[in-house]
Order: structure tokens, then sequence, then C-alpha cells
């Protein structure tokens, strides 16, 4: 499976497109694929102009704009989902499913998804089909009481880390990072960490998110920010996609085996059991 965009790289589209949307008004729909909408209200095209966008925030992996009179639209990421605002003459690239017109900016709020694993809901007041309800805590928020109270479960910890309905945002190149900086054997059991490993990972993932999202995300395969540059935090990885190399704190061969379905990478010094 390719890597896809996670929390660092969501947040960092949300930074980069929030100074241009926050009190924009929506405007004509000029393009819209209709088979990239997921349900909510739906009649985009007839709904969406006329509406503020009051704010713009990440929910886990996804882009939410909060809209007046209690919409909301949301883009899901998939593998390779993007949004950006852009002048409405830049040139429009392959894949854009959405293209709307801000009023009064002369610049467009557009969506592609080459793989379109993404999509796009607009929902209407206490709507959840976008699947907020179901999300778990948020990594950058999240307490070390709350995170203990996660882990007490008899799964692995790379699994559970990855399940969006208990933490929302992580994915494997995180996970990986994370587990890594903690000296964390992927496969353990959660519930069996050392109350010591716990708070060490709990550090570790907020530690990796924030240096990531400092970097701009990821570039790995597609991921781009909103303004179509590479992230640059591929380049201190430590163990995702380095199987095969060095570990840079013991030189350790880094291996990668099949953990919770997922390619995991790691040390087997430096993460054993
Ligand atoms: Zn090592």
């Amino acid at each position: 499976m390719l890597p896809m965009p996670e929390l660092p790289e969501a947040e960092t589209m949300v930074r980069q497109i929030r100074k241009q949307l926050q009190g924009a008004m929506l405007g004509q729909v000029r393009h819209l694929r209709s088979d990239v909408v997921r349900g909510g209200a739906g009649g985009l095209t007839e709904r969406l102009p006329g509406h503020r966008v009051l704010e713009v925030l990440r929910r886990g992996k996804r882009v939410v704009l909060d809209l007046d009179k209690n919409m909301r639209l949301v883009f899901g990421l998939g593998m390779t989902g993007h949004v950006s605002v852009v002048p409405a003459e830049a040139e429009v690239a392959g894949h854009t499913h959405l293209r709307v017109v801000l009023e009064g900016s002369r610049q467009e709020l557009r969506f592609r998804d080459s793989r379109r694993f993404g999509g796009i809901w607009l929902l209407d007041g206490a709507d959840d089909s976008a699947g907020f309800a179901r999300l778990g805590a948020d990594p950058l928020e999240m307490g070390l009481r709350t995170f203990r109270r996660l882990l007490d479960r008899p799964r692995q910890i790379k699994a559970l880390l990855l399940d969006q309905a208990l933490i929302a945002g992580l994915g494997n190149i995180y996970c990986d990072e994370a587990l890594s900086r903690a000296g964390i054997y992927p496969p353990a059991r959660a519930d069996q960490l050392h109350p010591d490993r716990v708070k060490r990972l709990h550090r570790a993932i907020k530690q990796v998110l924030e240096a990531a999202i400092a970097a701009e995300g990821s570039t790995i395969n597609s991921y781009l920010t909103s303004r179509n540059e590479r992230g640059s935090f591929q380049k201190r990885l430590r163990v995702y996609g380095r199987h095969g190399a060095d570990c840079r704190q013991c030189g350790t061969t880094i291996e990668r085996a099949q953990t919770a379905g997922r390619s995991t990478h790691f040390c087997p010094k430096c993460q054993s059991l």
C-alpha cells in the first residue's frame, strides 16, 4: 500500500489554506465530479454558493471547512487527495474534481485526487455521514491519562495506534516513527508495555507529529502541500522505508515485517521485546 497523507500532511494543508479561506464567501461551483461526493447533503453545486467559511480545521486526517448556517464541507484525502486555494486563472491540474469560486478574490478552492480514495462531504447540521463521531482522540491533544486508558487493551501496539476509532490521524509512517523513537517492538502487546514506555511513546507521538508538521509533511510518493511543494520530513525518517539501511542509533540493519496487516519498519536491536 502506498503511503497516504496522515495528520501532519492534512494539518499542513489546513494551515496553508486557512488564511485564504477564513471569512471567504463561496461562489459558483465551476466544476464538480459528482462521484467524489460521499454522502451528506446532496446538490452540492446548488447548495454550496452563498456560504461563508467560518473556520478551517483538521479532524483526524481530514480537512474540514466550517461554514455558516450550520454546514460543513469536508475533504477526505484518501491516498492522493489535495486541497488548495489558487488564482482562478491558474492551470487546472489533472484529476481536479472540485472548483469553487471565492467571491470577490479572483481565487478558487480546488480539490484534486488522482486515485479517488478520498472524497467530499457537504454536511448539514448534525449529519454525521463523514463518521466524525466514530473518530478517536486527536494525538496532538491527547493527555497521558487518556493515552494509558486507550492502551489498556490486549492488542498489538501498532494495530492499536492505527485504529482511527481510538486515535485519529496516525497512519503507517508516523506509527513506525513513533514506535522507533520510543524503542518499542511494534507487535508488542499494548497492555503489557511498561508504564515508562507508555510515557515515552506518548511523548514520541507528539514529537514526531510536531516535527513533521514543522517540515510540512513527508513526501515519499505523491504528497504535495497546498502550495504544491514537497514536504521534507522524509529526510528525517528513522525507520519508515529504511529497511536494509543502518539504524541511525546503533548501526543494526532496519527490518521490515508485517504487523497488523501493514508493512512495519523497525530496528531489531533498539526495538526488541
Ligand atoms: Zn537501532
